[in-house]
């Protein structure tokens, strides 16, 4: 049994709940995944780093985890209506390509984006269309269970039958009352019953390219039906954590609680967990209205929002300052502040390496310390308070550097430990790589020489030449940027 005091503030009971795990000392946790058919965006990328955090910090204390993230790469469609077209068949119409080859190149990024995040991969990471017959044989045991009623070809859920005998909504808070108010008839555009059903199975129209055979159709699967499947498959009819974006809870959570209640006859999480969203300057993260960045773009310097670039490993010290269920708001201020102070802690690590211990005691209480920064662990999670912690054991380092303090033998083995323990292991920054400073002043100045070369070719109007100054220099990772201040460049 792993001894901890945790708790988690389940989104179901909209409490804090001690977090007992339903075989101790393992845990089952399934997080959405990705619809691969864009970029990810930074919004996305808070919700796993968070998860990230999550992951670390119960494999740290003793777990064993299976974490199962999965990639939607079918069966999403533009509206929660159960209308539009599928998001990947829509960007495969769009670029002239086939469907997997936009889930291949989105995927593609989505890991190259995490990882510069240093996000722990998951355990099990399926994909919806290798997942087509679990749910196929899901459908046929809703119907069997007699919550769901067929309509040319399609297979739609029947949410008031479900709500006799429960409750549907009880995760986001929602009334059935409220929700046959509210949902929009498409009168005549569709087969179902009523408007808050959801579809499980779709009957594909003749241009639609992403089908699969069943007995009632050749279609494809309901989004929401293949968290059900594939959470079922790795993790079993009831699970511990199951996580996502609080953009999620209402209808997509609320529809998968339904279809494994509907069969299983039992709620299949104990614990749900949400992260909150992430704004930018203030404002509600869209592609529609502008107020969008994406992540590789933060990295390169390569936007209209900020005037320089910052390293994954700052804007994930950045998202970690603050607790993973509050909104977030993202502003060149506050990662000019989270810069400064990711800097202030890695050096401060870095110089206790250097520190000769001593046998008189420092003005540190360093078990107290240790408790504290488990207790915030503790307490859902709560990174801030363990960051706050941190910079406690910072200015008393800077202290023994700075004011000759003294500090003994066990208490800097213990701060030299745990502060790497909770920096790396924990919080999941990467070390910094440690570059070759005459390198890479050698490199800058072969760049700057090039940037020189290119501006007298330009001058001279000889653009060719510039030209391909700055496409190879491109190609190899280096990009040049014109600005007021003369020609930047970022290494990629
Ligand atoms: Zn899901």
């Amino acid at each position: 049994m792993i001894d901890n005091a945790l708790v988690v503030l389940n989104s179901l009971s909209g409490k804090k709940e001690a977090f007992e795990p339903i075989n101790p000392g393992h845990v089952g946790m399934y997080v959405c995944g990705p619809t691969v058919y864009s970029n990810v965006h930074l919004g996305n990328c808070r919700t796993f780093i968070s998860f990230d955090l999550i992951y670390r910090y119960l494999k740290h204390l003793g777990y064993k985890v299976r974490y199962v993230r999965n990639i939607t790469d079918a069966g999403h469609l533009e509206n929660d209506e159960d209308t539009g077209e599928d998001r990947i068949a829509k960007k495969a119409r769009i670029e002239k390509i086939e469907p997997m080859e936009v889930v291949q190149f989105y995927t593609v990024d989505f890991h190259q984006t995490l990882e510069k995040f240093n996000t722990l991969p998951p355990g099990i990471e399926p994909t919806a269309t290798g997942h087509i017959i679990e749910q196929i044989e899901l459908i046929k045991e809703i119907l069997e269970a007699g919550y769901a009623y067929q309509v040319n070809g399609s297979v739609y859920f029947d949410v008031l039958k479900y709500n006799e005998t429960h409750h549907y909504g009880k995760l986001s808070g929602r009334k059935i009352e409220d929700l046959i108010h509210n949902t929009r008839s498409l009168e005549g555009q569709s087969d179902k019953k009523n408007p808050q059903d959801f579809a499980l199975w779709k009957k594909a129209e003749p241009q639609h390219i992403m089908r699969w055979p069943s007995p009632w159709s050749d279609g494809f699967p309901g989004w929401h039906l293949e968290c059900t499947a594939m959470s079922t498959k790795y993790l079993g009819a009831s699970f511990d954590i199951h996580g996502g974006g609080m953009d999620l809870k209402f209808p997509h959570h609320e529809c998968e609680i339904a279809q494994s209640q509907a069969i299983h006859q039992q709620p299949p999480v104990k614990y749900w967990l949400h992260a909150n969203m992430l704004t930018l300057n203030g404002k509600k993260m869209a592609k529609s209205t502008g107020n969008n960045i994406l992540p590789m773009d933060i990295f390169t310097g390569n936007n209209d929002k900020f005037k320089k670039p910052y390293s994954p490993q700052v804007v994930r010290f950045f998202m970690l300052q603050a607790h993973y269920t509050s909104i977030l708001d993202i502003s060149e201020a506050a990662l000019d502040a989270a810069e400064k102070g990711y800097h202030k802690m890695v050096k401060a690590v870095d110089q206790l390496s250097t520190i000769e211990p001593g046998e008189k005691e420092g003005d540190f209480d360093t078990d107290q310390w240790l408790k504290k920064c488990y207790a915030a662990m503790d307490d859902d999670f709560n990174s801030p308070s363990l960051i706050a912690q941190l910079f406690d054991a910072v200015n008393f380092i800077n202290t023994i550097l700075h004011k000759d303090h003294p500090i003994h033998k066990t208490q800097w083995e213990t701060l030299h430990k745990m502060m790497n323990v909770f920096i790396h292991d924990v919080l999941g920054i990467a070390p910094e790589k440690k570059s070759n400073d005459a390198t890479e002043s050698k490199l800058n100045k072969t760049i700057e020489l090039l940037i020189e070369l290119r501006n007298k070719a330009r001058v001279s109007k000889d653009f060719e030449t510039s030209d391909q100054i700055r496409d190879q220099l491109m190609e190899y990772g280096i990009q040049l940027k014109d600005g007021k201040e003369g020609t930047q460049f970022t290494l990629h």
